[in-house]
């Protein structure tokens, strides 16, 4: 699949697009593996890869605190109900854990203001790619 694409290559030879969804598929593997049930209801069904803070958010996408696992029903309802899920979140990592997250996510406050992180380089990438590939080989022996 990735011998096909044609796009400039931005990570271990894959464009940008493609080394994203790798890492995506190993980090949902990983937390899911992890946690092995839902962290809000205990169903071991349907367990999908849940974000505290959104996927949108680079530098903390690929962050194992700053995810838990949900079945899909879970899921959807803490996507319609933030309070809710803000609620969860809180139990599952505290005001601290929340707020290391953020200062990862959108950057430290500094003065009063957040200073915003750079942007994802390809070496970044790679370098989260690198550590995915790491834990779940250790994963894959401890299970
Ligand atoms: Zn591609
Ligand atoms: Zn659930």
């Amino acid at each position: 699949m990735f011998l096909r694409c044609r796009k400039r290559p931005f990570a271990d030879g894959m464009c940008r697009r493609h080394a994203v969804e790798e890492a995506d598929r190993l980090f949902s593997l990983y937390i899911r593996r992890r946690d092995g049930r839902c962290t809000a209801c205990g169903s071991t069904r349907d367990l999908q890869c849940s974000h505290h803070i959104s996927r949108a958010r680079v530098w903390t996408r690929w962050d194992v605190r700053n995810a838990t696992t949900h079945c899909a029903r879970c899921h959807y309802r803490f996507t319609r109900d933030p309070a809710a899920h803000h609620d969860a979140i809180m139990c599952l990592i505290g005001t601290r854990g929340w707020s290391n997250l953020m200062n990862r996510a959108y950057g430290p406050i500094v003065q009063g203001r957040r200073m915003p992180p750079g942007p994802l380089r390809g070496s970044d990438l790679e370098a989260v790619l690198a550590r995915l590939r790491r834990m779940s080989a250790l994963q894959e022996v401890a299970t």
